[in-house]
């Protein structure tokens, strides 16, 4: 028997509940498809999203998003299920190819490319019913940790205007920490999800390397990158990954293996589950009340009935040295297709095609994609490349051993700091290297290629604080129960038999 039709409901107040009241109302007819989608548009327009002072997207197309939406309602009309994200509006990384909205990459090289393909999770968002309404602002090529390197200007953070949201999925995160959506990609090359999410105050997932198709991701670092997901929510982030994950026909990297239902995870509770605590993301100049919202969480881990043991990742300090030179390795090869020829920008020169390249690239990149291409290619150079990058990848190979033997002696899921500080102002950090330093908890996980995402645990001086739970390969579900465990207890809603934290 069909349950009986929900009133109707207003769609500004749906985007503040959780995906599956939003869906549940479009299914059965309380909302319309776009009104949520005018509810995210209006919203944007209330806070200036497109202007100056959040600076979230690239691109948006409302028309389009508003005729996409109309054609989902005459499906439900037509009891077609439109699948597990009806009618909800998602903001997509601006390196993600999408056919109706250029795809740049934050960067002037490829200033109004429009692709003409489409990403496979991409097509498996449409497919399951959610409405693209934009593409987001990132640091260039996705090198950064504050999308201040965007050659289209900074984003802002919408917790506090005057500090960056993170980097380089900033305009994602900030487009669902200032309530545009409830559902963001973002990509992760060194712990560009999860650090914007945690600078945000919301939840970010880096799923194990294979899990969800590149296909259609502009590719950064090969071996490292993985498409993300930003939500308000874990249930919302576990709902968005398993829309997005699974093998691909288009990417021979992504695994055949199945998807599960990660937000089944929801009530499972944390009882019997050990939380490895790894001694090196605790430093001792780690900022204090960082320090002191992990510890709470722990505490919180520890009153609901799981183990938390103290373990160590020994190689753990070589993660920013290993990663700073596999992943410009990477990108300078990746990056050598954006010559002038066949994608974006073509600068004429008078010294043939090798000054048309020269001048083409030297015009179209800004400094720190220049850098890490100066730096990727040196790393691969005869002579060096036995000295660089040979020996980072031995070493990789020692980071990533380190998590398979901790999960080996019995450890479900490792818990941590995200970020070593909050959320920075605009123009604080000028370093390069103090920057690369933003993703020391984040990168090993991309160098390893296991799962990591962070959650919200609390603030220090107002500003979010997250905290980092990292599964072994393909264990996304015991580090969703993880979460779910932790949202569940600092939020004090408890499962029938826990007691509270
Ligand atoms: N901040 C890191 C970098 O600049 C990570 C970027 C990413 O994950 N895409 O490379």
């Amino acid at each position: 028997m069909k349950p009986p039709p929900r009133a109707p409901a207003s769609a500004a107040k749906l985007l503040s509940r959780p995906l599956t009241e939003c869906v549940a109302c479009v299914r059965e007819g309380a909302a319309l498809p776009s009104d949520l989608v005018s509810a995210a548009f209006d919203r944007a327009d209330d806070i200036g999203a497109g202007s100056e002072s959040l600076n979230v997207f690239l691109a948006t197309d409302r028309e389009r998003a508003t005729e996409h939406a109309k054609g989902l309602t005459a499906l439900i009309g037509r009891a077609e299920a439109p699948g597990n994200l009806a009618g909800v509006p998602v903001a997509v990384k601006d390196n993600i190819a999408t056919l109706d909205m250029p795809t740049t990459c934050g960067s002037r090289i490829l200033e109004g490319y429009v692709s003409p393909f489409e990403a496979t999770v991409v097509r498996r968002l449409r497919a399951n019913g959610a409405v693209i309404i934009g593409k987001t602002n990132m640091d260039e090529f996705a090198m950064g940790s504050s999308t201040e390197n965007s050659a289209y200007g900074p984003t802002r953070n919408p917790v506090d205007i005057r500090r960056v949201p993170g980097g380089s999925s900033g305009g994602s995160a900030a487009a669902v920490a200032a309530g545009i959506v409830r559902l963001a990609l973002g990509s992760e090359t060194g712990g560009s999800v999860r650090q914007p999410a945690s600078f945000c105050g919301i939840v970010g997932v880096k799923p194990t390397y294979g899990r969800v198709s590149r296909y259609g991701l502009v590719a950064f670092g090969s071996s490292l990158d993985q498409v993300g997901v930003l939500a308000r929510t874990v249930e919302d982030a576990a709902l968005g990954l398993e829309v997005i994950a699974g093998c691909d026909q288009f990417d021979s990297t992504s695994a055949d293996v199945p998807v599960p239902r990660y937000e089944l995870e929801k009530n499972a509770g944390l009882k019997g589950l050990v939380i490895g605590k790894p001694r090196e993301y605790f430093p001792e100049r780690l900022d204090p009340r960082i320090a002191q919202e992990c510890e709470r969480a722990l505490d919180a881990y520890r009153e609901l009935g799981a183990e938390v043991r103290e373990v160590s990742l020994p190689h753990t300090a070589y993660s920013i040295p290993v990663y700073y030179i596999v992943a410009p390795a990477e990108a300078s090869s990746n990056l050598a297709r954006f010559d002038g020829v066949r994608y974006g920008l073509r600068v004429p020169s008078e010294r043939g095609l090798a000054g048309m390249y020269e001048a083409t690239r030297a015009r179209g990149f800004g400094p720190e994609v220049t850098r890490r291409i100066l730096l990727g290619t040196y790393v691969l150079s005869a002579g060096y490349y036995d000295a660089y990058y040979k020996k980072a990848q031995s070493v990789r190979a020692l980071i990533a051993q380190d998590f398979r033997d901790v999960f080996a002696s019995g450890v479900d899921v490792l818990f941590t700091p995200t970020t070593p500080t909050p959320a920075f102002e605009l123009g604080a950090v000028k370093d390069p290297y103090e920057m690369y330093v933003s993703d020391i908890f984040t990168a090993s996980a991309n160098l390893a290629g296991v799962p990591a995402m962070s959650i919200p645990i609390g603030d220090a001086r107002g500003l979010p604080v997250g905290g980092q739970i990292i599964a072994p390969h393909f264990a996304e579900p015991v580090m969703f129960r993880a979460a779910f465990g932790l949202e569940r207890a600092l939020a004090g809603e408890l499962l029938p038999g826990e007691k509270s934290a």
